[in-house]
């Protein structure tokens, strides 16, 4: 069994061969893709996969915390496969986005002024190096 099915079948959710796609995907391209990014990679191969089958699964994967969503992009949603808190940069020019390596000390709070913690998330925004170089 790949950990994707172990993945879905731990977070108690069926098996369907979309899913295990998505996961697959997101574990192989890193850059923070959205729900279109992933309709146009996956939907040659998966007649049946239609947009909205990604957007639901994107959905079941985010609330089963197998996917983080991430709002960094004001346009669309992107999503990461890891789901730990971690701190990304935007780039303004190519719009990828980057996962920032950042001790924070703010990471680990549950609560800060009474209020409960439920995510947390820091975004740069700016000019990539490659874009810098280019
Ligand atoms: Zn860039
Ligand atoms: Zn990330």
């Amino acid at each position: 069994m790949s950990q994707f099915c172990e993945q879905l079948k731990t977070a108690g959710l069926p098996l369907t061969t979309h899913r295990i796609a998505i996961l697959e995907f997101m574990a192989d391209n890193h850059s923070h893709p959205s729900a279109e990014d992933i309709y146009s990679a996956l939907h040659q191969k998966f007649d049946s996969m239609s947009k909205m089958t990604v957007y639901n699964n994107l959905q079941t994967l985010v609330s089963s915390k197998l996917l983080q969503e991430i709002d960094i992009d004001k346009e669309k949603a992107r999503y990461d496969c890891i789901t730990a808190t971690h701190h990304h940069f935007y780039c303004n020019v190519c719009k990828k986005i980057y996962d920032v390596a950042l001790e924070c000390p703010n990471l680990n709070h549950e609560t800060m002024d009474g209020h409960a913690i439920e995510s947390v998330q820091g975004y740069f925004f700016g000019t990539c190096r490659e874009c810098r170089a280019g």
